[in-house]
């Protein structure tokens, strides 16, 4: 339906137009940005005949910028008779609401009522800036209300929603920091305990009487099951038909709830009536099979049935990856510009580094490296992502890019996360370059100042072909004479500055990023968008599968006399611990004390070593180099071992504590054996009887397939993790669970790219709505990538 203000909203910027010569000053973005954007909702709303002419005025208008001042007036008044014709027919059927209870789209969240700089900064955190962010902001999934369960139905898992009453006075528990409230609740079938943690003032929040819908996770004991709520709302505040409607859930953050940010949008929907025609310009959205956008956004909030719901969600998802995809496919149009000092000379390379290495090339291996050399002939910088399994052998792809640099007389550099990998890379490529008369540098932080002044000097002077280092390389004060490849090892570990950072190093130099986290194709087109992908998807022959076992802490015994099984035959152990994130200084003497009490009572005969990443960077390359020279027998550790260290004689691993870590992690962390020819084993220790957390850790039992492993990383995170994920930069659409439905990321892959191609700088009148929001987005400071 129409409303009234839209179009006296449009009515007042023509006749403001109109007034000041037609000089296309009424609005900031132009005329012909401000109809394509305001026209569209207005047409859905009007009656056939008005539409079609509204739908024609749109279309001149996009013009209006080259037009005659004459042909500008002589628009302006036709579109204010359009209006008012449209005014007349409409204007006794409309609800005269209160027009400064009106929101725009465009205005700051803070224009809702219960909405001051406090909640808007919390908002902030979720990207929330205006009345358009907040519609936007689509629901992770819903709950269906008429599906409750009842006390004696609890099961022992994640979020049951169920109607209780509040029966009595709550109590405050204190633990430490933390304030336990506990409420006591029951339904007709039994009696239950209502859990918040440090919310003491819930205790005494309720009274006895009250109805509460209340959505948490259960824990059933022998006494009554407890619900440790994340949701609660009394029933009488809840709207009448609450029962048969789905609920929607979305992104929260710490001090804004999902009944909060529930109440904001609905308040947003009813103040808000026009929802422009969105981002994606008409002449691609008319391609497209879908509903428009103010059809969705009042739907994804409050849909009749599950199929709604999924379309609605499906066109938000849309808009957001849209908008994604184009900033990724401009950045890539930037970088992809004709620069003849990105062309490497590469002939022969291939066949000149097979010869020489002690091993023949994966099928996986030798097709990346044609890719890879392939791009570096042409005239435009490369970008490439380089994924594949832990020990896929992606270290003699990037030698052969820093081989090709080197050779051509230019500079490579290839860059680790950390120290020990750091050096061992450098390690590593030292041996492969070195029948070539290459001899890379190394470059860390922790190195002497004045050996890392002679370092950036003979960079500077192009005197250094080839360094691997640290971050420390991509320092302000290191600048190089002329940088052809770059290489980052375990980028996923990379935040995105870094990455930025040495983009801006050379002048069209060719960037390889290699990431050992297999990452599903949804997930690499939605975060490298701007890159293109290569797959080492093969292992190197000989490789054994690591057979892995989850075992209870009281087995941790057996586990034991695995490690010291392993050692008797000359092989080593890792025994690696969790980061304990609450206290650092804890987490540095768990692992000391594990060391400690392994060294002197489960390991008295054998040689132990710890390395944290607490520790001075001098002795834990210390420690390292001893455990790869077979000296230490046990490497204690926590996950600073979890990426890249190359020890093949190491066939056991023992991890504590196992539910601590992400799937993937435990991939990562598994990788670390199983590199030699030998068979290898590790085994998860965990004290945790949760079904979920067994059901989870079963995967890595189940497959050693990092992409299987991966993809189930991905399916089982839930809403509490989302403020992991967030840090990483993707929006919140992994989580919406629509990130699986490949079609639609791959649909607006499509469309962006092809207006990128078509307009690579938005300077047509039709994608100004997407420009500003792109200039919008990057002004606040958000990265579209990983
Ligand atoms: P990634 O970095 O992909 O985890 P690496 O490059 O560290 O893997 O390689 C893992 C191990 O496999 C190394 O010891 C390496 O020498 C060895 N390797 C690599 N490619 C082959 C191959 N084609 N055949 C046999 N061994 C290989
Ligand atoms: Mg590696």
């Amino acid at each position: 339906m129409a409303d009234e203000s839209p179009a006296k909203l449009l009515g007042k910027v023509l006749r403001l137009e109109s007034s000041g010569g037609c000089r296309d000053r009424a609005t900031t973005g132009g005329m012909a940005e401000f109809m394509f954007r305001w026209l569209p909702p207005i047409t859905a709303g009007a009656p056939q005949q008005q539409a079609e002419a509204l739908s024609q005025l749109e279309g001149k208008f996009e013009a209006y910028a080259e037009l005659s001042p004459q042909q500008r007036a002589d628009l302006v008044d036709q579109a204010l008779d359009l209006l008012q014709e449209l005014d007349a027919d409409q204007s006794d059927a409309e609800p005269t609401g209160d027009e400064t209870d009106q929101v725009c789209w465009d205005d700051s969240v803070t224009k809702l009522k219960e909405v001051g700089s406090k909640r808007a900064e919390l908002l902030a955190a979720l990207d929330i800036y205006t009345i358009g962010d907040l519609l936007l902001h689509c629901p992770l999934g819903y709950e269906d209300r008429s599906q409750l369960t009842v006390v004696e139905a609890l099961e022992h898992r994640e979020r049951q929603t169920l109607r209780v009453e509040v029966t009595g006075k709550g109590q405050i528990i204190r633990r430490g920091k933390l304030a336990i409230a506990r409420v006591p609740a029951r339904d007709e079938t039994g009696q239950c305990t209502l859990v918040w943690f440090n919310q003491p003032y819930r205790a005494n929040m309720y009274s006895a009487g009250t109805e509460l819908l209340v959505t948490g996770s259960v824990r059933v004991g022998k006494k009554r099951p407890t619900v440790r709520v994340q949701e609660a709302e009394q029933l009488e505040n809840l709207p009448h038909d609450w029962q048969d409607r789905l609920v929607p859930h979305y992104a929260v953050t710490t001090g804004l709830s999902q009944t909060m940010l529930r109440r904001l949008i609905t308040q947003a929907l009813s103040r808000c009536q026009l929802v422009p025609a969105g981002l994606v310009p008409a002449s691609i959205e008319n391609q497209r099979d879908q509903p428009g956008l103010s059809w969705a956004v009042a739907h994804a909030h409050g849909p009749a049935d599950a199929e709604e719901a999924r379309q609605a969600r499906a066109r938000l998802t849309y808009e957001r990856l849209f908008a994604l995809q184009a900033a990724l496919a401009q950045r890539r149009h930037n970088v992809k510009q004709h620069n003849e000092r990105s062309v490497v000379a590469c002939d022969g390379v291939l066949a000149e580094l097979s010869a020489t290495l002690p091993f023949t090339l994966t099928e996986a291996q030798r097709r990346v490296i044609e890719q890879v050399l392939a791009d570096l002939g042409k005239p435009e910088p490369q970008y490439r992502l380089i994924h594949g399994d832990v020990g896929s052998g992606k270290t003699v792809v990037a030698a052969a890019a820093l081989l090709a640099a080197a050779r051509a007389g230019r500079q490579a550099a290839m860059m680790a996360p950390t120290e020990i990998l750091a050096e061992q890379d450098w390690t590593v490529v030292s041996e492969l370059l070195e029948p070539f008369g290459i001899a890379p540098v190394l470059l860390t932080g922790s190195m002497a100042e004045a050996d890392k002044q002679v370092i950036h000097e003979d960079l500077a002077t192009g005197l250094i072909d080839c360094v691997a280092g640290t971050h420390a390389l991509f320092q302000e004060s290191v600048g190089f004479a002329d940088l052809a490849v770059a290489v980052i090892d375990e980028q996923q570990r990379f935040g995105v500055a870094q990455r930025a950072r040495l983009a801006e190093k050379g002048d069209g130099t060719n960037i390889l990023v290699m990431s050992a986290t297999p990452i599903p194709r949804t997930l690499a087109l939605t975060a490298y968008g701007d890159f293109d992908v290569s797959v080492v998807d093969e292992l190197p022959p000989g490789r054994q599968p690591v057979h892995t076992e989850l075992l209870t802490g009281r087995q941790k015994s057996q586990a034991y006399e695995t490690v010291i099984a392993h050692i008797e035959q000359g092989r080593q152990a890792f025994i690696v611990c969790p980061v304990i994130e609450e206290a650092k200084t804890k987490y540095v003497t768990a692992a000391e004390e594990l060391f400690r009490h392994l060294s002197g009572h489960v390991f008295p005969n054998l040689n132990l070593g710890l390395v944290h990443g607490q520790m001075p960077s001098d002795e834990r390359e210390a420690a390292m180099a001893k455990f790869r020279a077979g000296e230490i027998d046990v490497l204690v550790a926590t996950s600073v071992v979890e990426v890249g260290v190359d020890v093949p004689n190491a066939t056991v691993m023992l991890v504590q504590n196992a539910e601590r870590f992400g799937l993937a992690q435990l991939h990562q962390l598994r990788g670390r054996v199983g590199r030699g020819g030998e068979s290898s084993c590790c085994m998860l220790v965990t004290g945790s009887g949760s079904p979920e957390v067994i059901d989870r850790l079963t995967v890595l039992v189940r497959t050693n397939d990092g992409f299987e492993i991966a993809s189930e990383d991905l399916a089982r995170r839930g809403p509490g993790e989302l403020t992991g994920t967030r840090q990483h930069g993707i929006p919140d659409l992994e989580m919406s669970g629509l990130m699986g439905d490949t079609r639609i990321l791959v649909r607006a892959r499509e469309d962006a790219l092809k207006l990128i191609g078509d307009d690579p700088r938005l300077e047509q009148p039709a994608h100004q709505p997407l420009k500003h929001y792109l200039a919008r987005h990057s002004q606040e400071g958000q990265d579209w990538t990983l």
